[in-house]
């Protein structure tokens, strides 16, 4: 959206870090909130310009709590010492921002890292940092079969490794290097993820299903509705004719006479 929007300058360069955006009504609450906050935040560009703002809570939107947390520790911090110290914000930012978010499960068409070994374990660019990356950079055997850089795979991707229990299966796989183990884990999780996928296709054709049919039961009440509705006209106007009738038939009585 192509509106005001609000940044962080960087601690150390001043460089705005235009890839954390947030939005006058968030600016405000964070102001109000955190008063030793307050003229942190300035303008991302001196006029209007397209962005979203990162504070948008929803209960999937880990970044968001982590920003708020940030942001909390930042005040307490300088209410503390009378210093604002912004590098651990700037930090999460510079590490987080750049990265799209998670898409769990919701298949996306964007770049994943993948494992030639195991084509089905798909790893979304921000899990592969959080998780990945350091064990590659321990040097983790397991961890160094993944291609070094993401791929766009034709049909899209789903991330294998966002949830507690398959960072555990990671974590059990690289301590034992056992390929075999990993491998088998990941094709359990595929097949939950078909059945859920083709449980929820399911639900989705009943709902549709349900939902045309309520259309056609409104479409026949309404039928109904203005067939009854023009039969009680037809009688009415029936009753007027005949009103009208013995009126016209008494005034020419009446002229008559
Ligand atoms: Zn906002
Ligand atoms: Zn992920």
């Amino acid at each position: 959206m192509t509106r005001m929007w609000y940044t962080i300058p960087h601690p150390d360069t001043g460089v705005l870090q235009r890839d954390f955006t947030i939005c006058s009504w968030c600016l405000a609450n964070i102001e109000t909130i955190f008063t030793p906050l307050r003229g942190t935040f300035v303008p991302a560009s001196p006029t209007p310009c397209p962005a979203t703002c990162d504070l948008v809570w929803t209960s999937e939107n880990k970044r968001c709590a982590a920003y708020v947390e940030l942001l909390s520790d930042t005040a307490a911090a300088t209410a503390d010492t009378g210093l604002r110290d912004l590098r651990k914000l700037a930090a999460y930012v510079e590490r987080f921002a750049r990265i799209p978010e998670c898409p769990r499960d919701v298949v996306v068409k964007r770049p994943c890292y993948t494992m030639p070994n195991v084509p089905e374990f798909t790893v979304c660019e921000e899990c592969y940092g959080e998780t990945v990356k350091p064990d590659r950079q321990r040097g983790a055997q397991l961890a160094a079969q993944f291609n070094a850089t993401p791929t766009h795979l034709p049909d899209g991707f789903t991330c294998q490794l966002y949830s507690d229990r398959m960072r555990r299966v990671w974590q059990q796989a690289i301590a034992n290097n056992d390929l075999a183990f990993l491998r088998l884990r990941v094709a359990e999780r595929r097949t939950k993820e078909k059945e859920i996928g083709a449980k929820m296709e399911a639900l989705r054709a009943r709902n549709e299903m349900l939902r045309a049919q309520a259309y056609s039961y409104s479409q026949m009440s309404m039928i109904q509705w203005q067939h009854a509705f023009s039969l009680n006209c037809i009688a009415n106007s029936d009753l007027y004719s005949t009103t009208t009738t013995h009126v016209s038939i008494k005034f020419s009585k009446v002229y008559a006479i």
